[in-house]
């Protein structure tokens, strides 16, 4: 039934009374499931519900296609237009999100993810220098437009080696690759072997194997004795790792440097409606 002002109505969900704006409308009546209570359903679902996440991303994929730069454009004119309430909101979600202690992704990056921004950093002033050119063609598809630098290791060692892949295929590769840095703890890991050359070289190789886990013949006690550690590490880590690369990340930081395969699933494309709702046979 469709709720008329001044009118108040109780969520099924959460109890709370609320007016006509509070409740969304399905058809030509008002939801009796508050706003607040669907929404929190919906993310609920696409944070533990893979095919359903995969339905949405896909349908959000194909909108944002579909409406590509106008967007942008008609939020320009927003911004321009309301210049002052704009900067306003901004430092109140910004005191919001502070307050409530979440840390900006920049940050969050730079402890979990050690190497990277230096790796990316690297790029960027090699770029700026003139040192490094960005070609203007994919390495994977060909396809001429602009290029993103993809690093396939955050070792300081590997911050040159990288691959140029347009926007599209950049993506692609890590909607089922994913990036990890695993800080070893030099405790655990190393100890007692030092973090010298010999033994680095020692611990690289072995993460090398990985993921067979076989021990390969001739080894050495010195040898045996770290491999053994790093299998043990690597299957506590339990991961489809496809890549896996032991080394410095930063200054007398030692990590180890992974790819994880995770399979993506194929999405259900969402059910099309037509121009006045029904769905089509
Ligand atoms: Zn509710
Ligand atoms: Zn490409
Ligand atoms: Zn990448």
């Amino acid at each position: 039934m469709i709720m008329i002002e001044g009118e108040t109505r109780q969520c099924k969900k959460c109890g709370e009374v609320k007016e006509a704006y509070g409740f969304g409308i399905t058809g030509n009546s008002h939801r009796h499931v508050c706003k607040k209570c669907v929404l929190a359903r919906y993310n609920e679902r696409y944070a533990t519900d893979p095919v359903f996440k995969a339905s949405i991303d896909l349908a959000q994929k194909e909108k944002r296609a579909r409406h590509r730069g106008t967007y942008a454009k008609r939020n320009k004119e927003y911004r321009e237009a309301n210049k002052e309430q704009h900067s306003a909101n901004r430092s109140i979600k910004y005191r919001e999100r502070k307050a409530a202690g979440i840390v900006p992704r920049y940050k969050r990056v730079r402890t979990e993810q050690p190497g990277k921004q230096a790796a990316n950093d690297t790029i960027k002033h090699a770029i700026k220098n003139g040192t490094i050119i960005r070609p203007n063609k994919c390495e994977q598809c060909d396809k001429e437009g602009h290029t993103e630098a993809h690093h396939h290791s955050y070792l300081k060692e590997d911050r040159f080696d990288i691959k140029w892949l347009c926007i599209q295929c950049h993506r692609d590769y890590h909607a089922d690759h994913f990036m990890h840095v695993v800080l070893v703890d030099v405790d655990k890991i190393i100890a007692p072997y030092l973090v010298d050359e010999y033994h680095t070289k020692i611990f690289t190789e072995a993460v090398y194997n990985f993921p067979t886990l076989t021990m390969p013949p001739g080894l050495n006690n010195t040898k045996f004795a770290i491999y053994e550690k790093v299998f043990n590490f690597m299957t506590n880590l339990n991961g489809n790792w496809v890549y896996c690369k032991y080394g410095l990340l930063l200054r007398d930081v030692y990590g180890i440097t992974t790819i994880r395969y995770v399979p993506r699933l194929v999405a259900t494309p969402p059910k099309e409606r037509n121009k006045n709702g029904s769905k089509p046979n």
